[in-house]
C-alpha cells in the first residue's frame, strides 16, 4: 500500500490509460459513485472490475480534526494523501468548536508556561497557572484519564469507561500530538486550566489562536478583522463559521491581541496540508470502502458520490472559503445578497458525470 510515488498534481491526476471512460464506468454498473480512489496497484484493481479515477497511497476519509492530522502525518512519512469529505469546506466539528485543546503528558505548551517563558514573543502575559500544576508525564495523564478512584465533582467517569490501551496510546502521545500541531503553524495562548474540570490532576488545556492584523496569513500567525467576523453584530465568516462569538478575545487565556477558536486549529492545520501537498477532494461522501473480500482482506479503495451544498432561498452552491477567496479576485459572477457565487444548480445528469 505505501508504494511511493511522486508529490503533487500527478499523483491524483485520472488514470485515463488505465480505466474506460467514466460513461463506460457507470454503464457497467460496477458503482454508482461518482468518484473512486485506490490504495493498490492496478492489478488488483481491474481484477475487481471498477475503473479506479485516481491512485494515491492513503485516503483519509473527513477533513475534521482526526482526517487532517492524520493527512499531515501520512504526508510527513511520505506519502501521497488523499482527503474526502463531503462538505463544502474542510474543519467538521474542529472548525465550529472552541478550539480547546487538552493534550498534556508534559508537552511543550505545559513546558512553556512552567517556565514562565514567552520564546516566540508573542506578548503573552504571566502564565495563569502554578508551576506544579504543569509538572506532568505520560504515565499521570494515563492515571488521570483511568483511574476510577478519583468521584470528585470535577471527575468526567465517562472518559474511564474508554479502552485501556487506547488511553495508553492517547496518553504517550499526547506531547507528540502538541508538538505537531506546533510545527504545523498552531499557536497556543497560556494554558488555563483542563476541559471543565476534568477530574485531573493537572492543568492540560490551551486554546489554539491567532493575532488580530491587518491581513490573514497563517505563517505569521495573523487574521483580519473580515475573517475573524464581526462579534458585535454575531456575524461569522467563512474562514471562521465558528459557532460561538467569532474569534473570542484570547485576552483572558493570557494573549491579549489574540482571538481563539477551533477556526484557529483548522485553518492552521489546512493551510499545513496543502503546503506539504495533501491533496482535498471536497463535496464527495465516502460512500464504500472497497476490500479484497465483500467483508474481508486489505482495502483496496473507497467510492464517493458528489454531494455539493446550495444555499436555501438563493440556491448559490456553498463553496469553501479557499475557493470564494480565489473566486473574489476575479469574479465574472453576479454575487447575491449573502456573497456568494450564483451558480447554476447542476442537473442530475451533470452531478453524475461530473468530473473531479
Ligand atoms: C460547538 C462545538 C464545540 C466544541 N468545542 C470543543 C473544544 O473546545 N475542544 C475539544 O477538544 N473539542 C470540542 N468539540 C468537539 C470536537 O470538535 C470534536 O470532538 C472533533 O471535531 C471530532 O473530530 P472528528 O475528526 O472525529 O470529527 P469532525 O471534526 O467533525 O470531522 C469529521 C469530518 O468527516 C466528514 N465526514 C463524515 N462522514 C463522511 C463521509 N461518509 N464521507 C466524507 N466525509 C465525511 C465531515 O463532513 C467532517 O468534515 C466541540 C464540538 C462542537 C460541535
Amino acid at each position: 500500500m505505501a508504494k511511493k510515488r511522486d508529490s503533487g498534481r500527478k499523483e491524483t491526476r485520472l488514470q485515463k490509460e488505465k480505466s474506460f471512460s467514466r460513461r463506460d464506468f457507470f454503464k457497467s454498473g460496477a458503482a454508482a459513485g461518482v468518484s473512486a480512489a485506490v490504495l493498490v496497484g492496478p492489478g488488483k484493481a481491474s481484477a475487481q472490475g471498477i475503473a479506479w479515477n485516481y491512485e494515491v497511497d492513503v485516503v483519509v476519509c473527513g477533513a475534521g480534526c482526526t482526517g487532517l492530522h492524520a493527512a499531515i502525518r501520512a504526508r510527513d512519512l511520505g506519502a501521497s494523501v488523499l482527503v474526502v469529505d463531503s462538505n463544502f469546506d474542510v474543519g467538521g466539528k474542529m472548525i465550529h468548536s472552541g478550539g480547546f485543546v487538552s493534550l498534556g503528558g508534559g508537552d511543550a505548551i505545559q513546558a512553556r508556561d512552567r517556565a514562565g517563558a514567552d520564546p516566540d514573543g508573542f506578548g503573552l502575559t504571566a502564565p495563569l497557572v502554578p508551576p506544579a500544576d504543569l509538572e506532568d508525564d505520560p504515565d499521570l495523564l494515563f492515571k488521570d484519564m483511568t483511574d476510577w478512584s478519583v468521584v470528585d465533582a470535577s471527575g468526567v467517569g465517562r472518559y474511564r469507561y474508554n479502552d485501556r490501551q487506547l488511553h495508553r496510546a492517547w496518553a504517550d502521545n499526547a506531547p507528540l500530538t502538541r508538538q505537531f500541531q506546533l510545527e504545523n503553524h498552531v499557536r497556543f495562548a497560556r494554558v488555563d486550566g483542563t476541559h471543565f474540570g476534568g477530574g485531573v490532576s493537572r492543568a492540560r488545556m490551551a486554546k489554539a489562536m491567532l493575532k488580530l492584523a491587518a491581513k490573514t496569513d497563517i505563517k505569521a500567525g495573523t487574521l483580519s478583522a473580515e475573517d475573524r467576523g464581526d462579534p458585535e453584530k454575531e456575524r461569522h465568516s467563512r474562514f471562521n463559521p465558528m459557532r460561538q462569538t467569532p474569534g473570542i478575545p484570547a485576552a483572558s487565556v493570557g494573549a491579549p491581541g489574540w482571538v481563539y477558536g477551533g477556526f484557529c486549529l483548522a485553518r492552521c492545520l489546512e493551510f499545513s496540508a496543502r503546503e506539504k501537498g495533501v491533496r482535498f477532494m471536497l463535496n464527495r461522501h465516502l460512500d464504500e470502502i472497497i476490500r479484497e473480500g465483500q467483508l474481508t482482506g486489505r482495502v483496496l479503495g473507497i467510492k464517493a458520490s458528489y454531494t455539493p451544498r446550495f444555499e436555501p432561498g438563493t440556491g448559490a452552491q456553498l463553496l469553501a472559503e479557499r475557493q470564494h477567496r480565489r473566486a473574489r479576485s476575479h469574479d465574472p459572477y453576479p454575487r447575491t445578497q449573502g456573497g456568494h457565487r450564483r451558480h447554476r444548480r447542476p442537473s442530475e445528469q451533470s452531478l453524475r458525470s461530473h468530473h473531479v
